[in-house]
């Protein structure tokens, strides 16, 4: 598709409105060769090129200015394998396409929270979500991928096969070439699980948050506790979201102390057996595609009484009421699984916090942005200093080697060996030194 084509305008723009770039060019890729074509173009004419899966990241990095954008949102075959609990499925599949496959069968795996997100992008950064307590991340149950490198080849990538490219594609994002096809584990959960929230006003939020810490960080595996300020009506709010996905029989005792700490300080409890796909997708009405977004990321191991102030003061600064502060717990499973293991390397934190802006008008963008940079500031000092790579917007290199920790020099090595002229640079780039 070509500027001036019918429908470019549309196909230009990403999740986040604040994305504005024009691209000569999208080649809407429909099997394994349209890629091998697309990347031999780019690579022989010396144009920047661009992955778009879902085109869901923040920082918009999916789409070029001036150069080739390879689609891959039109491949989605997805095949269901429930005797050996295996999907094989392309690139171009969302989370909601992906969770309503393998719920045909009763069956899951770690992905994120919202619907519209692309598997690709997500599971190449780590993916975490509901079950990632319970499973590991996305990339800690791939078990294969197929992969179109720089110089135009088709690898398969797994334990057995190319294992060094395995290792670098759980977390380390497009940096080693296209992946058109991925493979992983499932989990057998059934089709419903337990799941609500419990929400607190603004006066009682000092001692949730106390409160939060201390039973997320001690919960086990098959309990996932998201959180977040959030502001309706005017009011301020937290609210702590429960996702149990356990036996039945255990999840009274197990969630008793939550809710008998909220008898009596809670201004609203909810909790029933609901389809997983319902919880998949109850976040999307509050992301929708084409408003304009800022976030910045950092991973907390602890909420202590000096964070809790900032936290606090932070979203009482908040620009306007659509403005969040969430905390997505991590922790359980992925914290079990050694930083070595893959290139993902935050394995060691319990939350990952950070501020949303959400907004429409573009006189506002300042006043946004501003508010996520500075409340980002503030939490800095209560942080584990790491982010999750999919979090990132553009921030720099330095933020890249925090996301990657120990994992990144053995990361440039790959880059080296994989990509050395760095033809796929559009992402949270690991530089070749080769
Ligand atoms: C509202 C919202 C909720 C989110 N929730 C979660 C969550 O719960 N858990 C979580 O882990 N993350 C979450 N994320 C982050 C998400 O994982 C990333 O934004 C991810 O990059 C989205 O994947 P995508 O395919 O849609 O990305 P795209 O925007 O299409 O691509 C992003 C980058 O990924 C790479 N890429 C994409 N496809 C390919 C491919 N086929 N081959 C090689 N490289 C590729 C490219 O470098 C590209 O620039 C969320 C994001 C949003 C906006």
């Amino acid at each position: 598709m070509l500027p001036g084509d019918p429908g470019f305008e549309q196909a230009r723009r990403v999740w986040n409105g604040l994305v504005d770039k024009r691209p000569a060019a999208i080649a809407y890729c429909t099997g394994v060769d349209d890629v091998v074509a697309a990347i031999s173009l780019a690579r022989e004419n010396n144009v920047p090129l661009s992955v778009r899966s879902g085109g869901h990241n923040v920082a918009g990095n999916s789409v070029c200015e001036g150069g080739l954008v390879i689609d891959l949102s039109r491949m989605k075959s997805r095949l269901v394998d429930d005797t050996r609990r295996v999907a094989a499925v392309e690139a171009g599949l969302t989370l909601a396409e992906f969770d309503s496959a393998t719920q045909a069968f009763g069956l899951a795996t770690t992905m994120g929270v919202n619907g519209d997100t692309g598997i690709a992008g997500l599971t190449l950064g780590g993916g975490f979500g509901k079950l990632g307590r319970r499973y590991g991340l996305a990339c800690d149950n791939l078990l294969s991928a197929e992969i179109v490198t720089a110089d135009g080849r088709v690898l398969q990538a797994s334990a057995s096969e190319n294992p060094d490219l395995f290792w670098g594609l759980r977390g380390g994002g497009g940096n080693f070439g296209v992946v058109t096809r991925f493979e992983y584990r499932l989990h057998e959960i059934g089709t419903e699980v337990l799941a609500g929230a419990v929400t607190f006003l603004e006066p009682r939020a000092r001692e949730a948050l106390r409160f939060y810490d201390s039973f997320a960080t001690a919960a086990p595996d098959q309990l996932s506790l998201d959180a977040a300020f959030v502001t309706s009506a005017g009011e301020r709010l937290f609210s702590i979201a429960i996702f149990y996905s356990g036996p039945s029989g255990k999840a009274e005792q197990i969630l008793a102390p939550l809710l008998d700490y909220a008898e009596g300080t809670a201004a609203d409890v909810r909790l029933a057996r609901v389809p997983y796909l319902q919880v998949q997708s109850a976040g999307d009405a509050v992301f929708r595609t084409g408003r304009r977004y800022s976030w910045k990321a950092q991973f907390m191991r602890e909420l202590t009484e000096d964070a809790i102030d900032v936290l606090l003061d932070v979203y009482r600064r908040a620009p306007n009421e659509n403005a969040l502060l969430v905390f997505q717990q991590v922790g359980g499973a992925i914290s079990r699984i050694p930083v070595s293991e893959a290139a993902y390397a935050c394995r060691n934190a319990e939350f990952d916090c950070f501020p949303i802006a959400i907004w429409d008008d573009p006189a506002k963008d300042q006043e946004n942005i501003s508010w996520v940079r500075e409340a980002w500031a503030a939490i800095r000092p209560h942080s584990t200093g790491a982010v999750y790579v999919n979090n990132l917007g553009e921030e720099g290199q330095e933020r890249i080697k925090a996301a990657y920790g120990p994992n990144y020099q053995r990361l440039v090595e790959l880059k080296n060996k994989y990509d050395p002229m760095n033809m796929f640079c559009l992402n949270q780039n690991i530089k070749p030194t080769a």
